[in-house]
């Protein structure tokens, strides 16, 4: 953990008791969070409207860069960008920005490395190091939004700079960087609820995804909470010997479970769950795989994604042909499950899960 603590650490409501305590007014929370999520700001020097004793003590108190970018990939087209950030206590993490035409989404991440070692995906192979706190998950949303901003306004016309600013430079958010973000829930609903902080952020519930390995207890939280955010579940395997394999999480929470808990969530939320389904050749990606997917899937409100394995230094797996992959989305669409094939994004700048924090802690010794 941080040793200071940072500002994206704080609620809107734990801001004002701070604030408060200070003997500060109580417009004055309104005022920063506006700074602090609207603006952007990334010096307390630009609070323009708050007094200079008060920014210093802020400034004393709590840190407002807690990510430090230390390298940055760019894909060939220019549109995907992985960036390395150091924490306050000399930790990395990986957050990924994806630029579409209609959005812009973050891939951010949780948890420094992963206690759930699956065994394909990079970051598992490392363990668990320690979970991101709540404002280093925000914080990551607002270091890439400040970029993209930063980028806008360099490139428009001064009229247009105002108009920027009424955008949100972020507009998605996908929590599948590193991490299983069920197992991390604290933080990770604290970071959603102050992004969707109407006075802040101010982003719809509905353009965070949350991907989970398949924690159970988590995903029961989620039902609790009624917000509605959209669930992703990676599945990876149709039977339960395979997927202890995979994703080892399996011997805990296996999939009869598993299925039974996302039908819950569709039932009570009214909304669909998508499944990730990561082929690898000669693995979880036959025509028999697919058919029993198929009936592990029938009749529930879903979507799957397919995307191909992403090999890791150290993973066993290839991935899939693409041929195998059209085959196995065949047989689903047959069955009519809805199912997309994805080619990875940014493949070229090894944006698995996990990758480039890998080469860097390599390249440390
Ligand atoms: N822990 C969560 C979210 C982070 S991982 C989860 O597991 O869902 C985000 C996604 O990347 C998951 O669907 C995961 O299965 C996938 N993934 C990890 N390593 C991969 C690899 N080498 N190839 C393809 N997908 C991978
Ligand atoms: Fe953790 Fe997700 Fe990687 Fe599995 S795939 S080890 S749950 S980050």
């Amino acid at each position: 953990m941080a040793e200071r603590p940072t500002i994206y650490d704080l609620s809107h409501r734990e801001l004002a008791t701070t604030l408060h305590r200070w003997g500060q007014p109580a417009f004055r929370a309104d005022q920063i969070w506006h700074w602090l999520y609207r603006s952007l700001v990334g010096d307390w020097a630009d609070m323009g409207n708050v007094p200079a004793a008060l920014r210093a003590r802020l400034a004393d108190a709590f840190d407002l860069l807690p990510l430090i970018p230390i390298t940055e990939q760019v894909s060939a087209n220019g549109q995907t960008r992985k960036v390395l950030y150091r924490l306050a206590d000399g930790q990395t993490l990986e957050s990924v920005l994806m630029l579409y035409q209609d959005r812009r989404t973050a891939c951010i991440s949780t948890q420094v490395g992963c206690a759930m070692g699956c065994t394909f995906c990079a970051t598992g192979q490392g363990g668990l190091v320690r979970h991101l706190s709540a404002g280093e998950i925000v914080a990551q949303v607002i270091a890439l939004a400040r970029e993209i901003r930063a980028a806008e306004i360099e490139q428009a016309q001064a009229q247009d700079r105002r108009a920027i600013l009424e955008v949100h430079p972020v507009s998605n958010i996908v929590l599948m960087g590193m991490g299983e973000p069920l197992a991390n829930w604290q933080a990770t609903w604290k970071a959603i609820e102050t992004l969707t902080d109407d006075r802040g952020y101010n982003l719809g519930a509905r353009q965070i995804t949350l991907s989970t390995v398949g924690l159970i207890p988590g995903i029961r939280r989620l039902i609790e909470a009624q917000v509605p955010i959209n669930l992703a579940i990676s599945l990876h395997a149709p039977n339960d010997s395979l997927r202890d394999q995979l994703a080892p999480v399996n011997r805990r929470y296996p999939l009869e479970r598993l299925l039974q808990a996302a039908r819950l969530y569709i039932e009570r939320l009214g909304r669909r769950v998508t499944f990730e389904y990561a082929l690898a050749k000669d693995v979880n990606d036959s025509d028999d795989h697919a058919q029993r997917t198929a009936e592990l899937l029938r009749g529930l409100l879903c979507h799957v994604n397919l995307i191909p394995m992403n090999p890791t230094p150290g993973c066993p797996y290839e991935p899939s042909s693409r041929a195998q992959m059209i085959r196995f989305q065949e047989v689903l669409v047959k069955e009519r499950i809805q199912t997309t094939v994805r080619l990875s994004r940014g493949v070229d700048i090894e944006a698995g899960c996990g990758q480039l924090r890998g080469r860097y802690l390599e390249s440390q010794g």
